[in-house]
């Protein structure tokens, strides 16, 4: 056996962000949610080559102070918690303080950013481990994250990557979910010099028109119900809009899009005597809860939760998707007794 040693910290970064960026779509939902952390109302996104060659956030949020820009970049290193009761209560969509760290161990980044208190921007860049020099730069309140050849030091990572139009879907629509979560923010995406959307700050039925698509909106019921401190709102989709697939299935718990069994059972059992198991019903739900009883710090990516009460979770999600649907089964009924 060779003899124990520390890992570099630059191979300790290319590790973790194996956990945190396995393909563009991720490293673009880490810097948006900065953006959005930062309290932006504006975030425009340009990627190129399927946001492997490209990618670049710019927003106009609360920027980086410049003595702080290496901080930024350092691993575990946030301005968003600082004890363990923060962790429990965090209200932030970022937290874990290695998102641009474990970018920058992956690409080439710069990261320009500009307080409103700041006479002039600053710049800061990374590449392959070394981190350069804060040096001035021109740049509007805000900041600007640019990474530039993802995986080119992580070939390994690199040849896992699909087409550049399958990368550049997935990049998309990170970019939708987020977006529906958060309709007061103006919203922009170009890909390859095209314009793709453009979502200036609107209501949350024009939002969710925007992305899950005017018909959906057009034919879908309202869900609005609270349960103690739990409070369920969105749009589902009538029975007879049901697709094979399941697209436009969005689940936010605190405006984080989540991937959640038990959120998704309780919507499949109230579809259960309305909908054909061959079909998937279109959603957009959004529940909000105090960040006490959710516990989101399960995985690097946060899209997984757990829910302190996931029995009460599922009843609410269930009784207020059955009350919305109870319409459309009386209407079933009527047509069967016919
Ligand atoms: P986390 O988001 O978990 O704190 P990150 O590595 O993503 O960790 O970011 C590190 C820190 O850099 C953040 O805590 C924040 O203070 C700052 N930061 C990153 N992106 C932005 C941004 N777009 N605007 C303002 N501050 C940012
Ligand atoms: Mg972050």
């Amino acid at each position: 056996m060779p003899a124990i040693a520390p890992l570099p910290d630059h191979l300790i970064n290319q590790i973790a962000a194996g956990e945190v960026v396995e393909r563009p779509a991720n490293a673009l939902k880490e810097l948006l949610e900065n953006s959005l952390d930062a309290g932006a109302g504006e975030i425009a996104v340009e990627l190129g080559g399927g946001g492997i060659r490209l990618m670049r956030v710019c927003d106009n949020g609360a920027g980086i102070a410049a003595a702080e820009l290496p901080l930024a970049l350092s691993r575990h290193a946030t301005s968003k918690i600082r004890s363990l009761d923060d962790l429990e209560r965090v209200g932030s969509l970022g937290f874990r303080g290695e998102g641009l760290a474990s970018i920058a161990a992956v690409s080439r980044l710069t990261l320009t950013s500009r307080r409103a208190s700041d006479a002039h921007a600053a710049q800061i860049r990374a590449e392959d481990g070394c981190i350069s020099k804060v040096t001035a730069a021109a740049h509007p309140v805000g900041t600007t994250v640019e990474i530039a050849e993802l995986f080119f030091n992580t070939p390994a990572r690199r040849k896992f990557l699909k087409s550049e139009a399958t990368e550049y879907a997935h990049c998309a629509a990170a970019a939708e979910r987020l977006s529906l979560a958060y309709p007061e923010v103006a919203f922009a995406l170009r890909h390859n010099g095209k314009n793709i959307f453009r979502h200036p700050p609107q209501s949350h039925a024009q939002r969710i028109a925007a992305v899950a698509g005017e018909d959906f909106a057009a034919a879908a019921l309202a869900v609005d119900e609270t349960a103690g401190d739990m409070h369920l709102h969105g749009m589902i989709a009538k029975p007879t809009f049901a697709k094979g697939k399941s697209d436009n299935q969005f689940l936010f718990v605190n405006r984080r899009f989540v991937r959640d069994k038990v959120m998704s059972h309780a919507v499949k059992q109230a579809y259960r005597d309305v909908l054909h198991q061959q079909f998937s019903p279109a959603y957009v739900l959004f529940l909000t809860l105090p960040p006490e009883m959710v516990d989101v710090n399960v995985h690097p990516t946060k899209t997984e939760v757990r829910f302190r009460d996931s029995q009460a979770v599922h009843q609410l999600i269930f009784h207020s998707l059955n009350k919305a649907l109870a319409q459309t089964r009386a209407a079933l009924t009527e047509s069967v007794a016919a």
